[in-house]
């Protein structure tokens, strides 16, 4: 079957951040910002330094569970809120949302540059006719992933993005390569999955029948096979079935 769409992990796929700020730089900017907004929310914050670490840091560890669990998107929110409980900081959960929204550091703040090239591909490809989708393992998505995207320049016209905070799962869980799927409206067969992560991109994609293209990196899983494997982006527009859209 012609391929019709590809879909993109972004991370380390289409951008990058090669020179990120330091950690203590993404500390400060987070408690500078959290400091009107726990004001705002009534709580006494003498060290919000210390509350946003904490907050900060209950988020990574939920993360590696649900990897290496059963890759459900965990309620971010209320580890969080958990978290904070141990330091005695109350906050309802819409609270929790938006401090969490507030020390968010990311996009070009966060030193996030798309590679060289990334955008006159993409812009190659949908030339082509393809659809162009994410599908993308994000604790954060909404209107900051957009933004960001846009910041790097890959503000593109996407067709549908497969952002697993929204869809419920993470990669390489079928539910987001399906969303993703079911957004485009095309068969397995017709989409071509793109990505840096044999573990998560490649043998996430695979057993749906989606063909897929491997950004060289360093391999995070044995015995996982791409159908491509590349290492500009460049080198896509190369690929057979990709010179234009099937019908
Ligand atoms: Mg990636």
């Amino acid at each position: 079957m012609p391929l019709r769409a590809l879909l993109f992990d972004v991370g380390e796929t289409l951008w990058h951040a090669p020179a990120p700020p330091p950690p203590q730089e993404f500390r400060r900017l987070a408690a500078e910002r959290a400091g009107p907004v726990l004001a705002a929310l009534g709580v006494d914050a003498i060290d919000t330094d210390r509350i946003t670490r904490v907050a900060w840091d209950a988020i990574d560890p939920a993360m590696r569970k649900a990897r290496h669990g059963d890759l459900k998107e965990p309620d971010y929110v209320a580890a969080v809120q958990d978290a904070l409980r141990t330091i005695d900081v109350e906050l309802p959960r819409n609270g929790v949302e938006v401090l969490l929204e507030t020390i968010y550091v990311s996009g070009a703040e966060a030193g996030k540059i798309a590679y060289p090239g990334a955008r006159e591909v993409l812009d190659t490809l949908k030339a082509r006719g393809f659809l162009l989708a994410t599908a993308t393992n994000r604790a954060f998505g909404g209107r900051r992933f957009r933004c960001d995207l846009a910041e790097c320049g890959l503000d593109i016209g996407w067709d549908a993005h497969a952002v697993s905070i929204e869809v419920g799962y993470l990669k390489p869980h079928p539910a987001v390569f399906e969303h993703a799927l079911r957004e485009l409206a095309v068969a397995p067969e017709q989409a071509l999955m793109v990505g840096n992560s044999l573990k998560e991109d490649v043998a996430g994609a695979q057993p749906l029948g989606i063909a897929t293209a491997w950004r060289r990196s360093r391999p995070d899983a044995e015995g996982v096979t791409p159908d491509y494997t590349f290492d500009e982006l460049h080198e896509l527009l190369d690929i057979p079935g990709l010179e234009a859209a099937g019908d």
